[in-house]
């Protein structure tokens, strides 16, 4: 009980300081239930400030539930290319197919019925009922079980989901009958303006300092604590930039793990020397009018690393497939194809540029 009056301390002055100091955002101006959802997806794995010029495209283009339930797949990988996790985006488009279907298109209106659609967690429903809908659900993520960690100078892992269960349960205790997506929103934006992350909160300009135990003890720095996650597993890849008069040869990931059916480079694994992908070639009596070494590049996914190193090959023709390749069928694209069309994910982006960009061509 104690613990809970403590909280209920937060909602006045994190209210008072939100109205005060709130960025202008967006999906803020116009929080209907459609934008909340977009944004909240999109700003899982990105920065606010990088999310904006993202989240400005996609609305545009697909202004309601009913455009993106009807939009092309290539053209929903296009709007999603460069923010990675493209199930997310697969989740978007299936979620608003069910919307469109059992709902007449209107996103449902209660925490429950939000959480039954595809790619929606508690985190997103809470933040779509409170916001959009003034319903009095919290929306726990990263940076809210950060403050709480630090206010309450709490230990526990805050990346156990018994910890997160628990703040979501108390929180709802505490929460503003008046004005519960602006408490959501007023927690968020404190644990991204001022009670940063790894170890470096901004006390001094903080509204709930005199109730932070973390500051009052001086734990603040130290927390959240965050178990050890399992290392990575580090891949190293030969990309391959097969290149015919302009065009770049591409091949489709299979249907299922890392990047599921996406397009990718064609390549091998381990780091190949030129002279190796030259003899490659050789060996299947082709000979490539020149191989290039293209440097080295890294990539990070939550559980792979790819270690990575290009190879530029220009061929004189564009094969259907190599045998060395898998026999995976290839597609040829043009630069203006890559540009506007076709989706290649980030991981692919160094040397995408490689072949995009007039500095950079081998
Ligand atoms: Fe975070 Fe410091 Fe504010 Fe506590 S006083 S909530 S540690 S910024």
């Amino acid at each position: 009980m104690e613990n809970e009056n403590k909280l209920k301390e937060l909602v006045a002055p994190l209210l008072w300081w939100y109205d005060e100091n709130r960025r202008i955002l967006p999906w803020r101006e116009e929080p209907t239930p459609y934008r909340v959802w977009i944004s909240e997806i999109m700003l899982q794995q990105t920065r606010v400030e990088a999310g904006k010029g993202y989240f400005e495209r996609f609305v545009k283009e697909l202004p309601d539930v009913e455009a993106l339930a009807n939009v092309e797949d290539q053209q929903l990988m296009k709007l999603w290319e460069g923010l990675g996790y493209y199930n997310r985006a697969r989740n978007l488009k299936k979620a608003a197919g069910i919307v469109m279907e059992k709902h007449s298109g209107r996103m449902p209106d209660t925490v429950q019925g939000l959480l039954e659609l595809p790619g929606i967690g508690s985190y997103t429903a809470g933040a779509v009922a409170s916001i959009a809908y003034g319903l009095p659900a919290p929306a726990v993520d990263g940076n809210v079980l950060r403050v709480l960690a630090r206010i309450e100078s709490d230990e526990r892992d805050i990346l156990s989901a018994a910890v997160k269960k628990d703040r979501e349960k108390k929180l709802l205790q505490i929460m503003p009958e008046k004005r519960p997506g602006d408490f959501n929103q007023a927690l968020m934006e404190l644990g991204a303006l001022v009670c940063l992350p790894n170890g470096e909160p901004l006390c001094e300009k903080c509204p709930v300092q005199s109730l932070c135990r973390g500051y009052l003890n001086g734990t603040a720095a130290k927390l959240p604590v965050k178990k050890a996650k399992k290392a990575r597993i580090a891949e190293e890849k030969t990309m391959l930039l097969l290149c015919c008069k302009h065009r770049l040869a591409l091949q489709k990931r299979p249907d299922k793990g890392l990047l599921r059916g996406l397009m990718e480079l064609p390549s091998l694994p381990g780091h190949l020397t030129a002279q190796e992908v030259e003899s490659l070639f050789m060996q299947q009596g082709e000979e490539p009018d020149s191989v290039k070494e293209l440097g080295e590049a890294k990539h990070i996914f939550s559980h792979v690393e790819w270690r990575m190193q290009g190879i530029f090959v220009a061929l004189n023709r564009e094969y259907k497939s190599l045998e060395f390749l898998g026999e995976r069928p290839f597609f040829w694209v043009s630069e203006q194809e890559l540009a506007h069309q076709v989706a290649l994910p980030t991981a692919f982006k160094y040397y995408l540029d490689c072949f995009l960009s007039e500095e950079k061509k081998p």
